[in-house]
């Protein structure tokens, strides 16, 4: 279990990138989910200890992360947003290397973790393929690799589906799905969609503060009932924007479908629909920020 305590970040250019964030994170995969700039990048990086707060607590089991950053980075695992690579090395090496650099120092052991990984992520039949000949989501399997090599307790992958085609993101995530139960995995992420398939909890957070935390089911069920659909033109659109709960917005057939959070139908046109994480997502940011509308 990870725990955050009030931890706070401001950088030297005056930017609040963390307020005061309190977590809970259970083994399992956990869902860190917010718009760009919400701060998911910034929470990331303190938690893997390559930048410090400025206060709050973080416990990793025994380890008090903030103090004792080597202890943690024994046991992390870490695929950063921007990944780089040695692209005239080959798989093989740099996952034999990145193993030495873990501490794996037994030769045996180490081509044990190194091949093991590799099937594991589907790079084995082109492990001797030198790195910058491979597609957007071979790199990000090799990420992964590289991030579970030497057993970690904590796994952080930072918008790893970012830039992914549809069968390549599904091979990612598929992967996530299959790293152990006993393993604390923070996805972050602004795709609802990653978080849905995968997540059995989450938080969201916008402008460096958690708007909310839980499990996707239950948050979903407490809007149930409460959202309504109907098509609009543009000029009922704006005047929704200016007086209903509009969550989102999204094309069917060409027009153009409102979706808005209601106690009551607010018209009789309204159709009531189930309510699913996107709305959730909606919901915790509408209010929050004026850009919260998803098109
Ligand atoms: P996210 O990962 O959710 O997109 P970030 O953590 O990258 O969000 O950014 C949160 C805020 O902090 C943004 O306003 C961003 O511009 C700012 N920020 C991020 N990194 C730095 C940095 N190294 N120095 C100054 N500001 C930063």
């Amino acid at each position: 279990m990870l725990t955050i305590n009030n931890l706070s970040k401001t950088y030297p250019n005056g930017v609040r990138a963390l307020r005061d964030i309190s977590l809970d994170i259970p083994c399992g995969l956990f869902g860190l989910l917010g718009p760009n700039g919400a701060g998911k990048s910034s929470l990331m990086r303190t938690l893997a200890t390559l930048q410090r707060a400025d206060a709050g607590s973080v416990r990793l089991g025994d380890i008090d992360v903030l103090n004792q950053p080597k202890a943690l980075r024994q046991v992390l695992g870490y695929l950063p947003q921007e990944f780089g690579l040695y692209p005239r090395s080959d798989a093989l090496t740099l996952l034999d290397h990145f193993a030495s650099l873990k501490g794996i120092t037994s030769p045996a052991e180490r081509a044990h973790a190194v091949e093991s990984l590799l099937r594991l992520t589907n790079l084995w039949e082109v492990r001797k393929q030198k790195l910058g000949t491979y597609s957007g989501g071979m790199k990000q399997r090799f990420g992964i690799a590289q991030a579970m090599l030497g057993e970690p307790q904590l796994i952080i992958v930072d918008e790893p589906t970012n830039g992914l085609d549809p069968e390549e993101r599904r091979r990612f995530l598929n992967l996530l799905a299959k790293i152990g139960q006993d393993t604390v995995v923070i996805l972050s992420t602004h795709l609802v969609a990653d978080v849905r398939e995968l997540c059995g909890a989450m938080a969201i957070i916008d402008q460096g503060q958690v708007l909310l935390q839980g499990a996707p089911a239950p948050l979903i069920a407490e809007l149930e009932g409460r959202i309504w659909e109907k098509p609009v033109e543009d000029a009922e659109l704006a005047q929704l924007q200016k007086t209903a709960g509009l969550l989102s917005t999204h094309l069917s057939a060409g027009k153009t479908v409102a979706r808005v959070q209601s106690e009551g139908a607010p018209d009789g046109q309204f159709r009531s629909v189930r309510a699913n994480l996107e709305d959730v997502y909606f919901a915790a940011l509408r209010g929050h920020t004026s850009s919260a509308v998803a098109h």
